[in-house]
């Protein structure tokens, strides 16, 4: 006879009665072990045979194998975060989770640029992670970072803080930004071709770490940091970044990227049949998540602001304080203890 753990296959068990005392052992005498390879106790199971005890083992490895492999498709809300305002705040002692704010975003000229909507992190936060949207995951994007280099490290540290699987966007440059992303507790780190000047630097992201995702941004052509950067046909570029290894890609029609009009369906069609696990964003709402994951795509980043999103705000009993207020994007309301002037 071959005894073994029920839960783990482990064979190195210890009688309950080894720690149970003399006593305390007699009345508790089950049968029942603890598995030194799992730490649960069990009566063990009993087989015939050791090629009995393996097929069970490999049952197990099977199993887990399989639970593993289940593809769950990610919905990731995209929180676009002003810092740049935040950046002349050094000193106040206030904490930054209240003062930062996510904002609304359009592709504008080669540029990322806030538009009229902005509402507090916390609340947007709120909403998004709350039990009627249950977002488990959420993509930070550090407008500072993205548009001038200038990621705010202390503010995006603030914010990460939270419980759920943040991927980060601060406008990696250099190989030292994709460290400095993942100094901060990140789930992924997207790597942008749009601030991307070289293939080299996808080369040596790629060797750095399997936690950074390439992001392709796209208006009909793949927006590059510098002309001929890489390739500006899209299933040439995605060849090229599976050809150094990546298997996991973000792909983002800038276009519609903020306008919440609906995922690109051009764009669906294009990316069709590829064997990456594939993220796709740009216009995308949640009643475009169904025809994504249809399609076999691994998940989608939703735009800031949906319908949906908003009507979670509304839920909280206040109309949202901020909507519409600051037109343009230089117009950063402050509360009105930081005003200097
Ligand atoms: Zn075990």
């Amino acid at each position: 006879m071959v005894y073994a753990c029920p839960h783990c296959g482990g064979r190195d068990l210890i009688p309950k009665l080894m720690f149970g005392g003399p006593l305390a052992g007699v009345d508790d005498n089950d049968g029942s072990c603890r598995c030194q390879s799992c730490g649960k106790m069990a009566v063990p199971l009993a087989f015939a045979s050791v090629d009995d005890w393996i097929s069970f083992r490999q049952s197990l490895l099977k199993k887990a194998d399989e639970e593993r492999s289940v593809p769950t498709f990610r919905h990731i809300p995209i929180l676009p975060v002003d810092t740049k305002p935040l950046l002349s705040l050094g000193g106040v002692d206030v904490p930054i989770i209240k003062l930062a704010e996510v904002v609304s975003v359009r592709w504008d000229n080669g540029s990322l640029k806030r538009t009229e909507y902005h509402v507090s992190f916390e609340r947007y936060w709120r909403a998004v992670a709350g039990q009627r949207y249950n977002a488990s995951e959420l993509l930070l994007l550090d407008l500072a970072g993205v548009n001038e280099a200038k990621p705010n490290f202390r503010v995006i540290r603030e914010l990460v803080k939270k419980k759920h699987d943040v991927w980060l966007d601060l406008g990696i440059r250099t190989d030292q930004d994709l460290f400095d992303a993942f100094s901060m507790e990140v789930a992924r780190a997207l790597a942008d071709t749009s601030t991307c000047t070289s293939m080299r630097l996808f080369q040596e992201l790629y060797e750095l770490s399997d936690k950074c995702v390439p992001c392709l941004q796209w208006d009909g052509r793949v927006i590059w940091g510098r002309p001929r950067a890489g390739p500006t046909d899209l299933k040439d570029a995605i060849k090229k970044l599976r050809g150094l290894g990546f298997d996991e890609l973000a792909v983002v029609d800038m276009r519609r990227l903020g306008t919440r009009s609906g995922v690109s369906t051009d764009l669906l069609a294009l990316l069709e049949g590829n064997d990456a696990a594939m993220v796709v964003g740009g216009g995308v709402v949640e009643r475009d998540l169904e025809l994504i994951e249809k399609k076999g795509f691994s998940g989608a980043f939703i735009d800031p602001f949906t319908p949906l999103i908003e009507d979670l705000f509304e839920d909280e009993g206040s109309p949202v304080e901020t909507r519409f207020i600051s037109p343009a994007p230089t117009d950063v309301k402050r509360p009105k203890y930081l005003a200097t002037d």
